[in-house]
């Protein structure tokens, strides 16, 4: 039978409650458990496919097509496997199941109530994740931090798991110690109101994680202990980790995170298997160069983006599996990276700054919608393709790239992707059938070309040799437009390479310029299955090119 670790945050978000939970779910994986987590989203939205990525972050696509929180992301690439649908739980989700039900006469005339209905369907579906993969841990982490009303639904429910089953059921509690300029010293008030408030929901934290930017001493780990009524064995320190956050298993497991959570359960403590964390980290830190000070070889990378508005902060959130790639590729080839992002909007009129792009040894345009910045974005990539720098256009970077191919080398004036110029003479990029009925309906949610696909590799092409031969692929989708089939002959005499072809509904998956050192676009987003221990293929070879001249 699976045990239940929830994990809810306390005082703030955004102190790493996803990478806590990812890192538990590692050293439990360690020892050798089957380990899968769970993310709670306390919203009404379905799944996070119609949130704007300044408001939501990284919209993360599955296998499956589910379109996610960035959190399922981080559980992937820490537990290294693909997590399923089931596994992302919404309140929109959760409502929407009981409405259904209770549309179809399922609660035989009863009142439907947010109790005990509403917590039947979380918990029903906590443990359906459990059973179906005979786990035996299962992690929860609830989104947002104890005392909002949002996610009051969620810790109701896993109190009254905990109340049916005691000893398979614990909580760990994420917390933040501030260290205020003018005070100096690490203050525990915060978390222990956070306590009281989880206690409120009639909820006793097993175990606290407490986040701040230096190690929790002793006196304050007994202030807790005595405040909170938690051993104190039971804090862990988990100070601002300096280079990278796989470094938190690692430090988890100094703080015997793992032995902690298995006695809690009564379980014995079993052998663990490490190494593979500690040397990522050290050939992280080596690469990063924190303990030495010597300069390692960088490779500077942009990244042309245009969700600036909130600040840089932001602009990672919004491409944060981008980011992950690009260091896994990076660690992968031992090189160091510097990551640039260049709003697409300076590239663009008579000021474009185009010269100032010369310090990158390689250019990234990511995914994206919709028409701002869209002709800066063009220019960057004639630059790239003119100037040999090494370009990957992933999914709109793609398909903006055979807009300027059009344009520029086939001499299709005014060429276009319908989703910017529906009157284009050349719609090189055109709307897929079947997304013009949901445009028409209206129906915007999880209605994309969504999740793997298969792609048949060209022999003998640049990709053919980068994915090892492999005569077929199968990569993560996020799309309504795709390219122009009616094109297809004219783009192909001009030197345009479709090196990848989905054979189901003959859409081209990867462009490439055979002449250049690396001009590759992709319809699919790579980005998504890229992880430490198994860094992408198509990163890896575009940063191996990248820093070809270091
Ligand atoms: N806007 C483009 C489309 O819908 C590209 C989508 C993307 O980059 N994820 O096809």
């Amino acid at each position: 039978m699976a045990k239940y670790i929830f994990v809810v945050g306390g005082v703030m978000s955004g102190v790493g409650k996803g990478v806590a939970t990812s890192s538990i779910g590692a050293l439990l994986q360690a020892r050798g458990f089957n380990v899968t987590a769970i993310k709670i989203d306390p919203y009404l939205n379905v799944d996070a496919g119609t949130m704007n990525p300044i408001e939501h972050g990284e919209v993360f696509v599955t296998d499956q097509g589910t379109e996610t929180d960035q959190d399922i992301g981080n559980y992937e690439r820490f537990l290294n496997k693909d997590i399923p649908d089931i596994n992302y739980i919404t309140t929109g989700r959760v409502y929407g199941a009981v409405i259904e039900r209770e549309r179809n006469l399922e609660y035989g005339g009863k009142t439907v109530e947010v109790v005990p209905h509403i917590t039947d369907e979380i918990m029903n579906r906590i443990k359906k994740v459990g059973e179906g993969i005979k786990a035996d841990f299962v992690l929860i982490e609830i989104g947002g931090t104890v005392g909002e009303y949002q996610n009051l639904i969620f810790l109701e429910a896993a109190r009254m798991m905990h109340l049916a089953n005691s000893s398979n059921v614990l909580f760990v509690l994420v917390t933040y110690l501030p260290m205020p300029g003018m005070i100096g010293e690490m203050k525990t008030k915060p978390t222990q109101y956070a306590v009281r408030t989880l206690n409120s929901a009639g909820i006793q934290p097993d175990i606290i994680i407490a986040r701040s930017e230096k190690d929790i001493d002793k006196p304050r780990k007994e202030k807790i202990a005595i405040f909170c009524n938690i051993k104190k064995e039971n804090i862990i320190s988990a100070p601002d980790i300096k280079t990278s956050i796989y470094e938190i298993p690692v430090n988890f497991e100094r703080e015997n995170v793992g032995k902690l959570i298995l006695n809690a359960f009564g379980m014995r403590e079993r052998p663990v298997k490490i190494d593979n964390w500690q040397s990522l980290v050290d050939r992280i830190k080596k690469l990063e160069n924190v303990e030495n000070k010597k300069k390692p070889q960088t490779v500077t990378v942009g990244i042309v983006g245009k969700y600036f508005e909130t600040g840089e902060f932001v602009l990672g959130d919004a491409y944060l599996s981008v980011i992950e790639a690009i260091k896994h590729a990076a660690w992968k080839n031992n090189v160091s990276v510097n990551i640039d992002w260049l709003n697409s909007s300076d590239y663009e009129g008579t000021n474009k700054k185009l010269s100032s792009l010369k310090k990158y040894s390689g250019i990234i345009v990511p995914g994206g919608f919709g028409s701002r910045g869209v002709e800066g974005k063009i220019n960057v990539i004639e630059y790239c393709r003119k100037q040999g720098v090494p370009f990957l256009g992933l999914c709109y970077g793609m398909q903006l790239a055979v807009v300027e191919f059009a344009r520029n080398i086939c001499g299709l004036k005014n060429a276009h992707t319908t989703e910017v110029n529906k009157d284009t003479p050349h719609p090189v990029i055109d709307i897929m059938e079947d997304q013009k009925i949901s445009l028409r309906k209206k129906d915007f949610g999880a209605t994309m070309r969504l999740g793997a696909h298969l792609c048949d590799l060209k022999e003998k092409s640049q990709v053919h040799k980068i994915y090892s031969k492999k005569g077929q692929i199968s990569e993560r989708h996020r799309h309504r437009y795709e390219l122009n089939n009616s094109y297809r002959e004219h783009l192909e005499k001009a030197g345009l390479v479709f090196s990848g072809i989905n054979l189901d509904k003959n859409l081209v998956e990867i462009i490439e310029l055979p002449s250049h050192p690396f001009f590759i676009g992709t319809q699919f987003h790579p980005e998504f299955k890229s992880r430490p221990f198994s860094p992408h293929p198509l990163f890896v070879a575009f940063i191996k090119t990248a820093s070809r001249n270091l």
